[in-house]
């Protein structure tokens, strides 16, 4: 069994914004877990990680941007748990400070031109399909064992709240928390913040990942600011003041973007005076590293 102890408690900001809307506001400091196995990126590799050691396999294959949290939670992760990793970067051959932190942790990297990286298991066919050893991870870390990982935020948490807010990539961890709720049968209004434009496809992908209409989950594609990984100035401002007056690092790409989001819809009085939110910080503090100019 690999060991996947860790820390990630749950804390009240006292923002005086919130007091004023009568709303209390807590985050799951999934961000402390661990500097690069970061966040939602720890509880998705959890149950595949258990899975490749059961199968015997001693390399993960995986995909990613070159900015990837993904990609690096997985270098990270394999040389933690003692596996090799392999992986495929999106469009040419760069360098980054994410990039050089992957091959710190012994990643191996492969860059592949926006077409052939669409078609993964096309790729993994190509370079590994005669290799027993190589383990698939799906771009984002994306898929059924994943979420049942994030399901598990839920079983640690002290108190039933009315509102949950968390990111949304692939919707992998919005999945996890719906089945999370559902089985615990806790009266939360479930709310995805979708970070890439057309967000809308999270409802599909959440369903392959087996969210039935049992819990209420509202998306609020509003807040991509322009796509993925685009940024605006509000935005920026907004994370400058809400990490000075917090001590709670975000970033733009992902928890930015999502505590902009709640802090617009309690100013919108779209959260009722008296309810309680949890907002999931899922980590991903180096994409930081790609944006030290924005600021
Ligand atoms: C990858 C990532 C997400 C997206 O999670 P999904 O499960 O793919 O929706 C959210 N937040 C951070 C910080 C991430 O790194």
């Amino acid at each position: 069994m690999l060991d996947f102890e860790f820390y990630s408690p749950e804390e009240e900001i006292a923002l005086p914004f919130y007091g004023e809307y009568g709303v209390r506001v807590f985050v799951k400091r999934d961000d402390l877990i661990h500097p690069y196995i970061s966040g939602n990126k720890w509880r998705k590799l959890k149950y595949p990680l258990q899975q490749a050691k059961e199968e015997e396999k001693s390399l993960l294959v995986t995909f990613g941007g070159a900015w990837s949290n993904h990609l690096l939670a997985t270098a990270c992760a394999g040389a933690k748990f003692g596996f090799r990793t392999y992986g495929f970067v999106r469009g040419e051959a760069i360098d980054n400070p994410v990039l050089t932190l992957c091959q710190l942790f012994g990643m191996e990297l492969h860059f592949v031109d926006r077409e052939s990286y669409r078609d993964k298991k096309g790729l993994f066919e190509t370079y590994f399909a005669s290799s027993e050893e190589s383990y698939f991870i799906e771009e984002g870390g994306y898929g059924p064992l994943a979420a049942q990982g994030c399901s598990e935020i839920t079983n640690e948490l002290r108190r039933t709240y009315d509102h949950c807010f968390c990111a949304c990539g692939t919707g992998t961890t919005l999945a996890g928390l719906a089945h999370g709720i559902a089985n615990q049968q806790r009266a939360t209004t479930l709310h995805g913040v979708p970070i890439l434009k057309g967000g809308n496809f999270i409802r599909d992908e959440i369903a392959k990942l087996g969210v039935l209409n049992a819990v209420d989950i509202c998306l609020h594609l509003d807040y991509h600011f322009g796509g993925y990984a685009k940024t605006k100035p509000e935005l920026i401002e907004f994370i400058k003041t809400f990490t000075s007056q917090t001590s709670i690092l975000i970033e733009p790409t992902y928890t930015g973007k999502l505590f902009y989001a709640v802090h617009d819809l309690i100013a919108q009085r779209q959260i009722a005076p008296g309810s309680t939110v949890l907002v999931v910080h899922s980590g991903g503090l180096t994409g930081l590293l790609g944006m030290l100019d924005k600021f």
